[in-house]
């Protein structure tokens, strides 16, 4: 996908000329790559007439200012490659499509926000298997952390052990919860529990519901009445980011039958790109407010309009690549950096970024590049990979991956550093374990494979 758009960006700013067709075979194939991430065909269409109207047809019609053109859109080159750009602090004049993007997730008016010490109930609706019971743990959960007091009610009586499953994971987060295997009615269990947790003054009462497969009548109706008795603050729908160009019907019948308030997208951590999160907020005009990244309770993040675009258009790791870059690479060397970058994740480049870090003190210490672990132990750990590193050959800096160590490398390592095997191991674990991070930049990857193409 990213591949498919850096070409046709390529073939854009390699053109000398610069004229409608050049500019439409561009933007159709951006449009391309946007309907295989699920974004919808109207929305795609809407873009493509905004960029249009953004970039100036008699400049376009008289063949000049190819460059303006070019930034006007938001290409830029990045290692000799051209690469669309993302946000504004990268492209001053201005970053058409990224923008557009960002636009169509921004409904115009932010969600309803819960207030810490006052009661709001919100009532969690989607299909089966979005991600419902788990969106909801993970909102109580992180508001928890915050010093929030949340509880959860099951209002799902058609699936047999849903009780179980949020009692399950709210005991596990310690998040007091309500249900009941005897009530079959959704909006009498739902009213018990949100009465119940307003006198225990909980502020926020979270109410989860029932899906089924399908967009049913039934289904409906159910929201309906639970809404109804328990009047909720917010209504957040949540979506699987793999559910594709279905996005839209399924938001827009929610929406029908209660007043969808915010938008949940589940599953980020898979290969969907989450396109149909543009159809969810056209169709509710609600913002995305968290996105799931994985089963695990801590697993949610506040949406970012900039990154979810990003990767969209395939791009996304890069820009998040660029953003660590600013934290921890001073301004001047982060070209070098990104040249060197092309060829691998060598140890000798840890070494430059951890030379960087100690530079920079406390506050850079929020990256990729860091140890897991507290603070005050950073700095120490650093320093001692450090001078594990300082007994490495240079052909061993200079190695992209570890194959290059055996027993008799690591023991040598460990004898001139005054460290034992046992450190040396983990120091290279800790490299893998950065190195692999960062290679799952795709953007990054992009770049590798056609490190020396310039334009
Ligand atoms: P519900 O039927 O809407 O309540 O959906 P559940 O909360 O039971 O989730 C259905 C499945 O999706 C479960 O196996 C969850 O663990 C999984 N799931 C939910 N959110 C995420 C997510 O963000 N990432 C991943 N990988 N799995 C998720
Ligand atoms: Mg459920």
């Amino acid at each position: 996908l990213g591949g498919s758009i850096s070409r046709a960006l390529q073939q854009m700013s390699n053109a000398t000329v610069i004229d409608e067709k050049v500019l439409n075979e561009c933007l159709n194939e951006i449009s391309r790559a946007l309907l295989q991430s699920d974004v919808q065909f109207k929305l795609v269409r809407d873009m493509q007439t905004n960029i249009k109207k953004i970039v100036n047809l008699d400049d376009l019609a008289a063949g000049h200012n190819k460059r303006k053109i070019i930034q006007q859109i938001g290409v830029d080159k990045v290692l000799g490659q051209t690469v669309l750009l993302y946000w504004e602090g990268v492209s001053p004049n201005g970053v058409a499509i990224f923008n557009e993007l960002c636009k169509i997730l921004d409904p115009g008016k932010p969600s309803f926000t819960p207030k810490k010490g006052k009661t709001s109930v919100i009532m969690f609706v989607g299909l089966q298997g979005c991600g419902k019971t788990t969106s909801c743990t993970k909102y109580a959960y992180y508001h928890q952390k915050k010093g929030w007091k949340p509880a959860l009610v099951c209002a799902d009586t058609f699936r047999a052990g849903a009780f179980d499953q949020l009692k399950q994971n709210a005991t596990k987060a310690k998040i007091p919860f309500y249900g009941s295997y005897m009530e079959s009615d959704p909006a009498t269990i739902a009213v018990e529990g949100v009465e119940r947790f307003k006198k225990e003054n909980c502020d926020l009462i979270i109410v989860d519901t029932s899906g089924r497969h399908k967009q049913e009548a039934a289904l409906f109706e159910e929201m309906r009445q639970v809404s109804e008795a328990t009047k909720p603050d917010l209504v957040i729908f949540v979506m699987d980011s793999s559910i594709g160009q279905a996005a839209f019907d399924q938001a827009q019948a929610f929406k029908k039958s209660v007043s969808v308030g915010a938008v949940i997208v589940t599953k980020m951590d898979g290969h969907a790109k989450g396109g149909g999160a543009l159809s969810a907020v056209a169709a509710t005009k609600s913002p995305v407010i968290f996105i799931g990244t994985g089963e695990h309770m801590d697993e949610f993040e506040v949406f970012d309009a900039k990154p979810f675009v990003s990767r969209l258009l395939g791009m996304g790791d890069l820009s998040g690549f660029m953003d660590k870059l600013q934290d921890v690479v001073p301004m001047d060397q982060q070209p070098e950096l990104l040249e060197k970058l092309s060829e691998g994740f060598t140890l000798r480049i840890l070494y430059e970024q951890y030379q960087n870090l100690l530079k920079m003190g406390p506050i850079g210490f929020s990256s990729e590049l860091m140890p897991q672990g507290r603070e005050n132990e950073n700095q120490a750990k650093i320093k001692r990979c450090m001078t594990i590193m300082d007994s490495m050959t240079n052909e061993e800096l200079d190695s992209v991956n570890t194959k290059l160590m055996n027993e008799s490398r690591m023991m040598r390592i460990a004898r001139g550093s005054g460290r034992t095997v046992r450190e040396v191991m983990e120091m290279l674990e800790e490299y893998k374990r950065i190195a692999k991070a960062w290679s799952k930049m795709k953007g990054l990857q992009n770049l590798r494979r056609r490190p020396n193409m310039s334009t």
